[in-house]
């Protein structure tokens, strides 16, 4: 639930993780390339079909169950605001599904469509994570701090790190390639360092959302657990992520040493 503010997307994990298949298997064979695949990869793949299947199974159904007071996503991240003093951050409508985020530019929620409007248990749980994230952001609480700080050279990290480290494996045999694999290796693990910083902005901002929900006496315990529910699912996408980098990184090194031997 970060979209346009995280940076980091999915699509470039994915791609480094084909480019793990191909350089772990078809390029040198199915050796010891294959078993380190077996052992470091397809365990965080599987964990990360889990979350992706766990997260949208756990929507679908608090999508379409009514919270007790049906209050609106919108209302919910408004009264989060209200209650922590941020009367200046709007609430904007935003296309698309889990596209919902703070941008801290324009200080502004942007909630999708199936939270905006809608009067669901899933919607009040999201639309008050991502309030959340605007108390954070007014408070300067310090891993959200760092983790912006570190932005750009995690998103560099993300795409120059991956080429580094192809080329390195290219030229396994010499020093210049031994160089490049190790700087590519280093900056690949800023992408694991930032999902690192990640997790407690983002298990900060629930238990945040979680607390208005409780504190304010509105809402009957279905609707708490199931906010609760809603959110732990989201978070373990984030593990999901995290466990997939290290092990890719663990998965290259094991790999480029056994190219290095031979
Ligand atoms: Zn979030």
């Amino acid at each position: 639930m970060e979209g346009i503010v995280g940076g980091i997307h999915t699509a470039t994990l994915l791609g480094s993780q084909v480019m793990g298949l191909y350089y772990g298997g078809y390029r040198y064979g199915y050796g010891s390339g294959y078993l380190s695949y077996l052992v470091f990869i397809l365990p965080a793949l599987l964990l990360g079909i889990y979350a992706q299947s766990k997260v949208q199974h756990t929507f679908k159904k608090y999508n379409k169950i009514s919270n007790s007071r049906r209050m609106t996503g919108e209302q919910m991240a408004r009264m989060v605001l209200d209650r922590n003093g941020l009367t200046n951050v709007r609430i904007e409508h935003i296309s698309g599904e889990l596209t919902d985020h703070y941008d801290p530019r324009d200080n502004v929620i942007r909630l999708s469509t199936p939270v905006y409007n809608s009067t669901s248990i899933g919607a009040i749980g999201v639309a008050a994570h991502e309030a959340g994230h605007a108390v954070q952001h007014a408070e300067n609480y310090a891993p959200i701090k760092l983790r912006n700080a570190i932005l750009p050279a995690c998103n560099f990290g993300s795409s120059i790190g991956p080429v580094l480290i192809m080329i390195g494996f290219l030229f396994a045999g010499n020093l210049f390639g031994r160089s490049l694999f190790f700087v590519g290796i280093v900056l690949f693990s800023l992408v694991a360092l930032f999902q690192l910083v990640t997790l407690p902005v983002e298990l900060d901002a629930s238990s945040r959302a979680l607390k208005v929900i409780r504190d304010s006496g509105m809402f009957v315990k279905e609707d708490l657990t199931g906010s609760k529910k809603v959110l732990k699912a989201a978070a373990l996408t984030y593990v999901a992520a995290l466990v997939t980098s290290v092990m890719q990184i663990l998965y290259y090194v094991t790999r480029f040493r056994g190219r290095d031997c031979k």
